[in-house]
């Protein structure tokens, strides 16, 4: 590894939270820790992560929840789940929902390394590093956007907003769903935090250039033009 990895452990258990943070730290990667579900989703919506750990039972949202708003999202970045029990279902159901790999508790912490070291030799994350939307570019782990070679200055929730557009080009997303994968909140359709946002987005992004890629579909919400 030339530069160190980032690894997500999203685990309410207090002991095994520290325990595995503890040991991935000492093999060499960079470890966030989440103990509630809501922290675990926003902390893996709004940062770069090589590969989350995922617990299923969690409080505020359960594994299951956050992977599924997570590939929604768009966001591609491994997962391993650790499950308390070996069902069947329960493995082909994060298998399903887009998770690498899966993990049955009690592990040896030997194991989970093994388990996420061959994920992490699978190749560079699916994630593209940079997003690259015509004259647009989103790096992803820097927080970085530039249109034309011209670095914007956004907010963490702008840039948010713009790489959420960027993942899912071409789709028209409704206000309601991006206010909840930006801003994790479900609120009233009369609400008008998204176009607030998006037209303070547009003013950096889309008004001092010729080509405009952010589009409003009238009643139903937004989407960026890739072609
Ligand atoms: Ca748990």
């Amino acid at each position: 590894m030339s530069t160190r990895m980032r690894i997500l452990v999203v685990e309410d258990e207090v002991k095994t939270a520290d325990y595995l943070r503890k040991g991935l730290s000492e093999s060499g990667f960079v470890v966030d820790v989440a103990h509630h579900g809501e922290d675990g989703l926003h902390q893996a919506m709004t940062e770069y992560y090589d590969l989350i750990v995922l617990d299923v039972q969690l409080p505020g949202r359960d594994g299951w929840s956050i992977l599924q708003s997570l590939r929604r999202a768009g966001r591609q970045a491994p997962v391993l789940f650790l499950t308390a029990s070996d069902t069947v279902a329960d493995r082909v159901k994060g298998l399903d929902l887009g998770a690498d790999d899966y993990l049955v508790k009690p592990f040896a912490f030997t194991e989970l390394l093994a388990r996420v070291r061959s994920i992490l030799r699978r190749g560079p994350t699916r994630q593209p590093e940079v997003l690259r939307v015509r004259d647009l570019e989103l790096d992803l782990p820097h927080h970085k956007a530039a249109r034309a070679g011209q670095r914007l200055d956004l907010t963490p929730k702008e840039f948010a907003l713009l790489s959420l557009l960027a993942r899912r080009m071409g789709e028209v997303l409704s206000r309601t769903l991006i206010a909840e994968l930006v801003w994790e909140m479900h609120f009233d359709s009369d609400t008008n935090v998204v176009d607030v946002a998006v037209r303070r987005l547009r003013s950096k992004v889309d008004d001092p250039f010729p080509l405009k890629l952010i589009r409003t579909v009238r009643g139903v919400g937004y989407v960026l033009d890739g072609n």
